[in-house]
């Protein structure tokens, strides 16, 4: 069957999500027949390296021997159960090893199967916490500009895509927003640090005016990804922990993208040597295979929900599909590859050779910048270096990016001007130098 086939056929019943419909008139789909590493066939026989782990959730590959087995295994002695007064293994095992894996105050885990439904969870968590002290009045939340944390309407509230959620403004609640320390918005000669530091007076400031009404902060540690791979200093993270504590507000940490070791640590709180009061994992957790996210919070907050029945201070939140035991186990799986194969070591070399293969592109006339945390590492086309002015997103210079990509062998999605790796950890150098190859063909192309 050629790609074709399928494409009519997907056309003529799906719905895709985040895209204009119409532009499949001109841009074809891709319709992928098999997937192995970090290569992604499809049905003419193309091939392409997965440079953005399928929206940043795999890690190991596609199609990785190991995860596979045990997804097998699972399924030949239980694929779902009701998590509801019952319970099973590999959600008990899960729990026990993300409990061991972060700092000692957080140690529950409370399941759900997307990333939105997470954030949501922390939300209620965090103000039903309030409530159950005896604080109904904190209601509100404050976020970072820039800031994204899933697109039910929720999680729209708490975020700051104009693109995504200007369209839904009256039916979203209204956080507080400060403004974010993306450090490409520092004065020239400022260090990450200082940028980071003084935009912390902000924070401040707000926490200062709003404590009183507000249950949490809520913040994308380290990278603000879905804007652009806005990065910032942990220090932010520092001052921002110390500061929750003193104004009694809790501290959200969406670790969902950037968690299992994209930023170089496997939690991005390490590096600014905090703990959250709620830590939110989903993407990598089940190394990309299946639905699966996690609110864990510290046994304070779990002790304010503990009670009788009738006080009614339970947290009734549910999903159907909480805690899936095939999503468990490949969880497990992922946990087993980084314990046993010296992942972040491997991960370091890896990360200094993106670093070189695109440091060339510093001195492109048309890229503001090139910035790196990590895994995940980022080349901002602009208009205008000295000034960093944009190009008009009308333009889509991404986009150009994306089509030159595709006949190259790889899969690029830019955010808009963003041109970005952040691929599955089974990525060779070879075949990483050969991403920076493409990008800079891509993006000589796209600023022409
Ligand atoms: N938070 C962050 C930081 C994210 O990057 C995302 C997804 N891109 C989400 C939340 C939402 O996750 P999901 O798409 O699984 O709902």
């Amino acid at each position: 069957m050629p790609n074709s086939e399928l494409i009519n056929r997907d056309l003529s019943v799906l719905w895709h999500p985040c895209t204009q419909m119409k532009d499949h008139e001109w841009l074809p789909l891709v319709p992928i027949r098999k997937g192995e590493g970090v290569w992604l066939q499809d049905f003419d026989g193309n091939r392409y390296i997965d440079a953005i782990s399928s929206w940043w959730v795999n890690l190991f590959g596609h199609a990785n021997p190991r995860i596979n087995h045990a997804i097998k295994q699972q399924l030949e002695e239980l694929e779902h159960v009701i998590l509801a007064g019952f319970s099973h293994r590999p959600v008990v095992e899960l729990s026990e090893r993300l409990v061991e894996l972060t700092p000692p105050p957080l140690n529950r885990c409370f399941y759900s199967d997307n990333g939105s439904a997470a954030v949501e969870v922390a939300l209620k968590m965090s103000y039903h916490y309030w409530r159950n002290q005896g604080q109904p009045g904190k209601t509100r939340f404050i976020t970072l500009s820039q800031s994204y944390h899933g697109e039910t309407l929720g999680t729209l509230g708490v975020g700051d895509v104009a693109l995504y959620k200007d369209t839904y403004r009256p039916l979203l609640m209204e956080a507080i927003t400060v403004e974010s320390p993306d450090c490409f918005m520092r004065e020239s000669g400022e260090s990450w640090e200082d940028h980071s530091r003084r935009k912390f007076g902000l924070m401040e400031a707000a926490l200062e005016r709003h404590a009183e009404e507000t249950a949490a902060v809520i913040v994308e540690p380290l990278v603000q990804c879905a804007t652009g791979m806005r990065m910032y200093h942990p220090v932010y993270l520092e001052l921002l922990r110390e500061a929750c504590e003193r104004y009694g507000v809790h501290l959200i940490a969406d670790e969902i993208a950037v968690g299992f070791g994209r930023t170089g640590t496997f939690f991005a709180c390490e590096q600014a040597g905090i703990t959250p009061d709620f830590l939110l994992l989903s993407k990598g957790l089940t190394g990309g295979y299946l639905p699966l996210a996690v609110t864990m919070t510290t046994d304070k907050v779990y002790q304010a929900f503990y009670d009788d029945y009738e006080t009614l201070r339970a947290f009734l939140h549910s999903h159907s599909y909480t805690g899936n035991p095939l999503a468990c186990r490949a969880a497990l799986a992922t946990l087993d590859i980084f314990r046993q194969d010296g992942v972040m070591k491997r991960n370091q070399r890896l990360a200094r050779h993106m670093g070189r293969a695109v440091a060339h592109l510093e001195d492109h006339p048309h890229v503001g910048e090139v910035r790196q945390t990590g895994m995940i590492i980022a080349m901002e086309m602009v208009r205008d270096k000295a000034s960093r002015t944009p190009f008009p997103w009308q333009e889509r210079r991404g986009l150009r990016v994306y089509q030159h990509a595709l006949g190259r062998e790889a899969l690029m999605r830019p955010l808009g001007n963003v041109v970005y790796f952040m691929p599955p950890y089974v990525i060779t150098e070879a075949q990483i130098s050969h991403l920076a190859t493409v990008a800079t063909e891509g993006i000589d192309l796209a600023t022409r």
